[in-house]
């Protein structure tokens, strides 16, 4: 299955191929005060693979909190933030918000509420290695 999602003004899209034998998708509100303002909800799987495509790098913000390992990828130009990437050991990872997606059944997304809060740093790397997006590319103009 082939999602398009992409931020309000176009700036950030992306394709993300997910594993086709899934009906439905989890998706899940970070309880963070960073996802709580925003509103982002995420998604990731593993055998999933992304390739976000950036119009304008100028208008890319990146900000990152807290542990400092994760970069919330953020249009500066519509303020909509499409994905989140963080780079373990080389290797990119990365989570998308499921508000981004375009013309997507949102009857398919099972909802769900998750806080990491008090997560230990090296437990964190080790979620995000085995659960988040394994397959992520980004070209940024
Ligand atoms: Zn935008």
């Amino acid at each position: 299955m082939l999602i398009h999602g992409s931020c309000h003004c176009g700036n950030i899209t992306f394709d993300l191929v997910w594993p086709e034998h899934t009906e439905t998708i989890g998706a899940r509100a970070c309880t963070c005060t960073f996802c709580r303002k925003h509103g982002a909800v995420w998604t990731a799987n593993a055998s999933a693979s992304l390739s976000v495509h950036v119009e304008d790098s100028r208008l890319l913000s990146d900000y990152a909190f807290g542990t400092e390992t994760a970069d919330f990828r953020v249009c500066a130009r519509c303020g909509v933030v499409a994905c989140c990437t963080s780079l373990i050991e080389g290797k990119l990872y990365a989570v998308v918000n499921v508000n981004t997606f375009d013309d997507f059944d949102s009857s398919r997304l099972v909802r769900g509420e998750v806080s990491f809060d008090g997560e230990e740093e090296a437990t964190r790397l080790a979620r995000r290695a085995a659960n988040w997006i394994g397959d992520v590319r980004m070209t940024e103009l």
